[in-house]
């Protein structure tokens, strides 16, 4: 059996071909998918009988199986989801007043390990497909009866980060397509600007990505100096500062109205003072990029040996960084105590696996 979730509008229309059916079927059975959000070809009432039944013997449409749920008292929604095979990744459903944003995953575990993240605790598994990838957000969309897609601008799910588990642009190829899926007008239609794509610093992916993909981009970069940023981000001795600000540099002269935002956890007596709030700004000044900061309180996880930053140093940090021009919100942690904020995703539990 052949999974449909995930295929591009040309691979789909080639296997309706391949069952002897007219192209435009595969229109029909798209917008089934991802405009109406159906879970059987039962449903796709404009098909014949014939049709239907021939879709049912050869293909599949299947959502992640959702394991657990938790909410935290910020009314954050962390899943654990599965996938066929029994792998397993958490999607964060993070609500803001009438609107709300999706996070993503798009590995099993991540080979960058980070320091301060507790995904990065968790061994690189393997990509996750296109299909798991678009699955997510489906199984976010189920939750919240959001289907068939909304037309109006008011919907709870109206953006994606692609910034749970994994390093997106080691798996371009998947998110790319997945990426084209959630965003296709007459499906998901998720706009390209309500996206932003996280990156840990994969310099040579990052035009190439964002070519492949129009969304915006983050750049976690949590420090103003390679000598810090390599004892807490592994990526940094292969892809320096320089160099990821060089592509940063070149995906902004492609296009001169992107914002490139800059994420920086706040980490106490470690990339915290002062000094480094200059040293940032030189940097950004250096490459004239069009940057905004995030400043991100570290969310502590079990064993991890980095403590937050006291309140008062990150609202000097962010201080300094708007005297200087640049835009440097303090983000409110969400969803903390059930481990959903930034950096603390985890799949590999306890809990028995379902069978
Ligand atoms: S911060 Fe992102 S890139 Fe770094 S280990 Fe965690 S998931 Fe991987």
């Amino acid at each position: 059996m052949k999974e449909l979730i995930g295929l591009s509008k040309e691979e789909l229309e080639a296997e309706v071909i391949n069952l002897g059916e007219k192209p435009f079927r595969a229109k029909q059975i798209w917008q089934w998918i991802y405009f109406q959000g159906v879970k059987s070809f039962e449903e796709m009432t404009n098909l014949s009988k014939d049709l239907r039944q021939k879709l049912a013997n050869s293909f599949t449409i299947t959502r992640p199986k959702v394991i657990t749920e938790q909410i935290s008292k910020d009314k954050t929604h962390k899943r654990l989801l599965e996938f066929t095979d029994g792998e397993r990744v958490e999607m964060v459903y993070i609500p803001e007043e009438d609107r709300g944003a999706v996070c993503l995953s798009t590995q099993v575990g991540c080979a960058m390990g980070c320091k301060f993240c507790h995904t990065g605790s968790q061994k690189l598994t393997r990509n996750l497909t296109a299909a798991e990838i678009v699955g997510q957000f489906m199984v976010a969309r189920d939750a919240y009866h959001e289907w068939p897609s909304p037309t109006h601008e008011t919907r709870y799910l109206s953006n994606i980060v692609v910034m749970g588990m994994g390093e997106p642009l080691q798996n371009l190829e998947n998110v790319a397509k997945a990426l084209n899926i959630l965003t296709a007008g007459d499906g998901i239609a998720i706009s390209r600007r309500r996206i932003t794509m996280s990156t840990s610093g994969i310099a040579p992916q990052i035009v190439p990505a964002l070519k492949a993909t129009g969304v915006r981009l983050a750049v976690s970069l949590h420090a103003p100096n390679n000598e810090l940023r390599s004892q807490i981000m592994p990526i940094n001795k292969r892809y320096p500062i320089e160099k990821v600000l060089e592509a940063c540099k070149s995906y902004q002269s492609d296009d001169g109205s992107r914002y490139i935002t800059f994420e920086y956890l706040m980490l106490k007596d470690f990339n915290d003072t002062p000094e480094c709030a200059k040293e940032l700004i030189a940097l950004m000044k250096k490459y004239s990029l069009r940057a905004l900061f995030n400043l991100i309180p570290f969310n502590p996880w079990p064993g991890c040996s980095f403590e937050p930053s006291l309140p008062e140093k990150v609202k000097a940090f962010s201080q300094m960084l708007e005297k200087a021009g640049f835009a440097a919100p303090i983000r409110v942690a969400r969803g903390q105590d059930i481990l959903a904020a930034c950096g603390q995703l985890k799949s590999k539990t306890t809990l028995p696996k379902s069978s």
